[in-house]
């Protein structure tokens, strides 16, 4: 019987031009349907109120149009806005809405559970896995903006890549999501205000560099010590050493001419002391970086806890005294386990 539907979403546009002529429909309707799909974020066919209804219905009966599901949405008493977002093949993933009273942020993820085993993080406990494809990336991205002009009046502004999953382990198809993004004819966001969030897989880090990547990369550091990250981020470890994790950093600065940020949770008894801070201190020294002091977002049953403020402060003062600029990221959404590393699909039936 009849032929299996494609989804109109994984054509190119050059690909719905040859659908068109090939139905002897006109070129330049191909290039509206694209707008509708990309930069106008249609849900349906129906939608597209430019075309006849004629080419509507022959869209329809040659393509499927596979739409993200928001399964339950929470929102946090600062704000922050959860989606459970249901896949076509009925897996989950999280993507976290941010707001502040300059942005909105999208936290969006890249894998369905993650192949990671931080010992610190949620989502490394789950079982499923898979990598996502680049319109299933691209569609949280739609709906937060969606979301954002909803409930804040304002669309959008920055992505980070720091929900579930490890990106550069599904590296074509976040790289083909932030093309889609970034291009003109898609959401046209500006690379600049987007991250990608990564343990550090040096020789993709290197690809990245040589792929003249243009977005921003931020590394899930956590202890500059070698003995210490081995035991926090396991698989970390046994992808990189740090002195590779070094020797790619520098490439990737001797390339782009962009500096990186570390991402670094301090915990009590773990990493709380003058020599972990120094050794991080050190290890920014190779390239021009910033340190985002992430608070630790407590996971059921785990075994760390959030270091003192004066530890917090200990670092501070020791990496300024380098020149190197550290924040403290307080942490949003803990109260609907939205915040980093809690992402893990409680809400799932
Ligand atoms: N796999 C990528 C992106 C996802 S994690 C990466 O590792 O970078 C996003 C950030 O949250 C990472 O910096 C991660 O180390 C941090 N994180 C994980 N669990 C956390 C927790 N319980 N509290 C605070 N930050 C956490």
């Amino acid at each position: 019987m009849g032929e299996i539907k494609k989804d109109i979403r994984t054509l190119s546009q050059e690909g719905i031009i040859a659908f068109f002529e090939s139905h002897g429909e006109k070129a330049f309707r191909a290039k509206q349907v694209y707008q509708w799909l990309w930069q106008k974020s249609a849900n349906s066919f129906e939608e597209m109120t430019n075309l006849s209804k004629a080419t509507r219905e022959l869209l329809n009966a040659h393509f499927e149009f596979k739409q993200l599901e928001v399964d339950v949405m929470q929102q946090s008493n600062d704000g922050t806005i959860k989606n459970a977002v249901k896949l076509h093949d009925g897996a989950f993933v999280e993507s976290v809405l941010i707001p502040t009273d300059k942005r909105i942020t999208a936290c969006v993820s890249s894998q369905v559970g993650c192949s990671l085993d931080c010992t610190f993080c949620a989502t490394a406990g789950l079982k499923r896995m898979r990598n996502l494809d680049p319109d299933e990336i691209y569609d949280q991205v739609v709906v937060i903006d969606r979301q954002g002009k909803e409930h804040f009046g304002r669309p959008l502004t920055n992505i980070v890549f720091m929900g579930m999953g490890e990106p550069l382990l599904n590296y074509n198809n976040v790289l083909a999501a932030i093309d889609k993004i970034t291009d003109p004819k898609g959401l046209g966001m500006s690379p600049k205000r987007i991250t990608l969030s990564t343990i550090g897989v040096p020789k993709l880090i290197k690809k990245m560099a040589d792929d003249g990547v243009r977005f921003g990369l931020a590394i899930s550091l956590h202890s500059a010590i070698e003995e210490k990250r081995a035991k926090l981020m396991p698989l970390a470890h046994r992808s990189t050493t740090l002195v590779d994790l070094r020797e790619s950093l520098q490439y990737w600065y001797a390339k782009t001419g962009r500096g990186v940020t570390f991402e670094y949770v301090i915990w009590r008894d773990i990493n709380d002391t003058e020599e972990d801070a120094v050794a991080l201190a050190k290890f920014c020294g190779a390239i021009p970086t910033k340190v985002n002091i992430i608070q630790y977002n407590p996971i059921d049953n785990g075994p760390y806890t959030q270091a003192s403020q004066s530890a917090v402060d200990m670092y501070k003062r020791i990496l300024e005294e380098r020149r190197i600029v550290a924040t403290v990221r307080h942490s949003r959404g803990q109260d609907i386990d939205a915040a980093c590393g809690q992402l893990a699909n409680k809400t799932e039936a």
